[in-house]
């Protein structure tokens, strides 16, 4: 197809490539005319989305101009600077195609994969397809604790099968982005937001990974610490969200009983000692009668924290919201 033609009518987009950015101009002009080449070369019908999230380069302008030579580019561009995650969900809501494919801006993500994604979701039933950096050429200091970062993911997630749950390259059916929310710094997490949305058949692909040839990265070494802090958010909420009492409520009670019980047995010694005429002191003296203080009033901060959150979750639009894929004879 040539770049003359009209952009695509909505209906016929079989890919969608969703390309967050922030001050990448220098790739742009490589990535979009790269990109054009294999859906040129494979006869699909594509659209690319920029998302420009508040750049400070002339990113958007580079967009404008490629706009007019492609009318498959389409953009759109924050006032400001908001975050990956941010960017990649307004993206996802524009998206028109069948398959939907993101890639990062920095020309590290090789628009070549883009038939095989594409095929494993059409073809092979996937859901969800994530790229695998296997070779990178990242430094030692981001490798490393990448691997770990992996390894916790796989664990708390449950998918066992993702090496690089971050990778920017992956493919999606178009259900998958139009139902997950991405937010905060959560793109590290697509898959398992995509897994609690109900979407299991997460599939991973080797991609190539090339250096950064413009430009340099956009987040430092606390990537790492806010990414375990997420994942920790993620699965709490996965687990306990909707219903925040069997947490806060078990522990919280457990807690009270354990310091109520040893409160009853430092009162009871005493009056023991007391009525014996033992040898007797203060309650105040004993270490058991501190940890029943600290335990019995923990633990009902906990089960009040517990009752807060069923009055906020009672009160959440959401919490009568499910994923319904099938329905037999709907009347709607
Ligand atoms: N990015 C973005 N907003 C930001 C930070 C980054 O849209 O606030 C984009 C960035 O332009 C790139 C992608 O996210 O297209 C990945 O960023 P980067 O290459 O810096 O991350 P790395 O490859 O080092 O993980
Ligand atoms: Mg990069």
């Amino acid at each position: 197809m040539s770049t003359e033609t009209a952009p695509c009518k909505g209906e016929d987009i079989q890919i969608s490539v969703v390309v967050p950015l922030y001050n990448e101009e220098e790739s742009l002009p490589e990535l979009e005319a790269w990109i054009r080449r294999v859906m040129e070369a494979n006869k699909f019908t594509y659209e690319i989305i920029f998302v420009n999230d508040g750049s400070t380069d002339h990113s958007w302008e580079v967009i404008e101009k490629l706009s007019k030579q492609n009318p498959h580019v389409r953009g759109v561009s924050f006032r400001r600077n908001y975050g990956k995650s941010p960017a990649l969900n307004t993206g996802f809501a524009r998206t028109r195609g069948k398959v939907v494919i993101t890639m990062d801006a920095d020309l590290q993500d090789s628009p070549d994969e883009i038939p095989e994604l594409y095929r494993m979701i059409t073809e092979d039933g996937y859901d969800l397809v994530s790229g695998y950096k296997q070779k990178r050429y990242d430094p030692l200091s981001k490798t490393i604790p990448t691997k770990l970062f992996n390894a916790t993911a796989r664990k708390v997630s449950g998918i066992k099968n993702l090496h690089d749950f971050n990778c920017g390259l992956k493919s999606y059916r178009s259900a998958v982005v139009k139902h997950i929310e991405v937010y905060g710094d959560m793109h590290r997490y697509i898959p398992y937001l995509a897994k609690l949305a109900g979407f299991s058949r997460i599939g991973e692909k080797v991609v190539e990974h090339r250096a950064r040839k413009y430009g340099k990265t956009k987040f430092g070494l606390d990537r790492f610490i806010h990414g375990y802090l997420d994942l920790a958010t993620l699965w709490f909420t996965g687990k306990f969200g909707g219903r925040p009492m069997h947490f806060f409520g078990l522990w919280g009670s457990l807690m009270f009983f354990v310091g109520f019980i040893a409160a009853i047995v430092v009162g009871c010694a005493k009056l023991y000692n007391m009525y014996h005429g033992n040898h007797y002191t203060l309650v105040t003296n004993s270490p058991y009668f501190y940890i029943a203080l600290t335990t019995m009033i923990l633990g009902s901060q906990m089960f009040l924290a517990g009752f807060i959150g069923e009055l906020i979750v009672r009160n959440s639009t959401t919490r009568n919201h499910y994923e319904i894929e099938y329905e037999i004879n709907s009347t709607k």
